[in-house]
């Protein structure tokens, strides 16, 4: 927290947060008033003499005062753990049984189950946090004094636990440490140019949840440790914030909100005119979003890659990077170089170095790797290389111009008849095909090839898509084994919060089809 604070600026009393209400009325937070709040809240918990280490577990909404309340976790030198606010009475008691929380705040609607929960496993401290400044939480530190003295923590002190998407599976807490999310910071300020006040200042539109790394880590670290403003929305409405582009100049996005804000007839170069920077992450973008994008608004959007367990790994350019021949452009379909100080690398899965334009297994290091699984050291141990590199999960390749792009997960391979098929690739092919709006491949058991791929299939809006055509045209242009074998016309892809296509959803519901 000390060094978000030391990057406030001189004026406290200038807003700090601008948290626009879904009704479109704002109320306006100061820098003195995120420093008081949370002072408040750090107090309270200092007040409970928890034992060093302390999870304090978060299951609200989003609002400024959850915000408030990760920092006073910061300060009082605990442990913060959000919760995806989706989570029912079967996840939350696995994540509390799991991380032995000392605090746990919930939802005023939800303090009945959860709080059964929590003492049932021992927690000692439950609190509620409503979206309207309501709850037992504010009510206590309201009882507190306005200033505190941060804890001081070592680089490698554990500040957060974050648990993973459950994207390919059960979702696994990632340890992160204070110099995790210090470096990580310090890096993206410099790497996206954040622009100080006598630079003409920043202003972020924070439209994501602030349970995931994206919204956590990267949108509000930003904002704080340049001491930029932030315009709040506590949900994502797309013509809303597409009005507010004209007041700030940072968007931070997972695909699924760019497709949404295109679909908004009236989003145009005039709209974005005052935005320097868009940013997507958390999920592959596609092409034609990008270029979509950049038709209507003139601007390209900057693809980065990161994770629960690394933070950020890659990045476009923003600027000319001298490490890569000046490169500055921002390539779709790319999430660009590894992030100064952080080293990413493409191995077989044999752990041999693989040459440009291979694909293989991404495989990261740097300051920003996690210290490991909560509570899973064997896992822990399994997800690293022998020299100590962190195997991603991710399968991908680096070109001759030295970015990197992501072909897809290594969990969602298809391996038939012997052959590597990477859904990406067939994806993009399809996507391309008239009345196809997006798609998904996924293996499934096949009797003689082991594994085939078959895809899933969202039409344009209006458009009528025969399957039987569409693996015509792809034989036409792939190698047999990479064309699915049936296609599947469905009305949308399932997706998680994060705009992720839940591959594994798609697989078990297909599992049967040949076998
Ligand atoms: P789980 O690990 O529980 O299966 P998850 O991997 O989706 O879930 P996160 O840590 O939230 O959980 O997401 C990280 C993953 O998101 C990366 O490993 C990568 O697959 C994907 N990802 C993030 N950014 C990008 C990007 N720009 N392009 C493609 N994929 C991305
Ligand atoms: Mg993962």
């Amino acid at each position: 927290y000390s060094a978000l604070r030391a990057a406030f600026p001189a004026q406290m009393d200038q807003v700090a947060v601008e948290a626009v209400d879904p009704d479109g009325q704002s109320l306006y937070y100061t820098w003195a008033d995120l420093d008081h709040g949370s002072a408040r809240m750090a107090n309270l918990l200092d007040s409970l003499q928890l034992p060093e280490g302390s999870r304090v577990a978060v299951q609200v909404e989003k609002s400024v005062e959850a915000m408030m309340l990760y920092l006073a976790t910061l300060r009082s030198g605990h442990v913060f753990l959000p919760l995806n606010t989706a989570y029912q009475s079967a996840e939350i008691e696995y994540f509390i049984g799991n991380a032995e929380p000392a605090v746990v705040v919930c939802a005023p609607e939800s303090f009945g189950w959860v709080s059964k929960i929590a003492f049932n496993s021992g927690v000692g401290h439950v609190y509620t946090l409503g979206t309207d400044r309501s709850g037992t939480l504010l009510d206590r530190a309201a009882h507190h004094g306005d200033e505190q003295q941060p804890a001081m923590r070592k680089t490698d002190d554990l500040a957060a636990i974050l648990y993973t998407s459950g994207t390919t599976g059960r979702s696994k807490g990632a340890m992160l440490t204070h110099g995790n999310l210090a470096t990580n910071a310090a890096m993206l300020k410099v790497y996206w140019g954040w622009r100080t006040p006598e630079q003409g200042g920043d202003v972020l539109i924070h439209a994501l949840p602030i349970f995931h790394v994206h919204g956590l880590f990267v949108a509000i670290h930003g904002a704080l440790l340049n001491g930029s403003p932030m315009i709040w929305f506590s949900k994502f409405e797309p013509a809303a914030v597409i009005d507010r582009f004209k007041d700030a100049t940072i968007f931070m996005g997972v695909p699924t909100l760019y497709v949404r804000m295109l679909a908004d007839a009236r989003l145009d170069r005039d709209k974005a005119a005052n935005m320097r920077l868009f940013i997507s992450g958390s999920a592959p973008m596609l092409i034609e979003t990008f270029r979509a994008w950049k038709t209507r608004t003139g601007q390209a959007i900057l693809e980065r890659y990161g994770m629960s367990e690394t933070t950020m790994l890659t990045s476009n350019p923003y600027t000319a990077d001298p490490r890569y021949g000046n490169e500055d452009e921002r390539r779709g379909g790319t999430v660009g170089f590894p992030l100064p100080g952080v080293g990413v690398r493409v191995h077989s899965d044999d752990g041999l170095p693989l040459p440009v334009g291979e694909i293989g297994n991404i495989e990261v290091q740097g300051p920003n790797v996690f210290a490991g699984y909560w509570r899973m050291p064997e896992k822990t141990a399994e997800e690293f290389t022998k020299d100590g590199w962190f195997k991603t999960g991710d399968v991908g390749m680096q070109d001759a111009r030295g970015y990197f792009s992501i072909v897809g997960r290594s969990k969602d391979l298809i391996i038939s008849g012997g052959y590597n098929v990477y859904p990406a690739e067939v994806e993009g092919f399809i996507n391309e095909l008239a009345g196809v709006d997006e798609s998904a491949v996924v293996g499934v058991s096949h009797p003689d090839f082991g594994e085939v791929g078959v895809a899933v299939i969202v039409p344009r809006k209006g458009a009528q898509v025969d399957g039987q055509k569409i693996i015509d045209a792809l034989k036409a242009k792939l190698a047999n084994f990479k064309v699915p074998k049936r296609c599947y016309v469905v009305d949308a892809l399932p997706r998680n919060t994060m705009g992720k296509v839940q591959k594994k959803l798609l697989r078990d519901q297909y599992q049967k089809e040949f076998v």
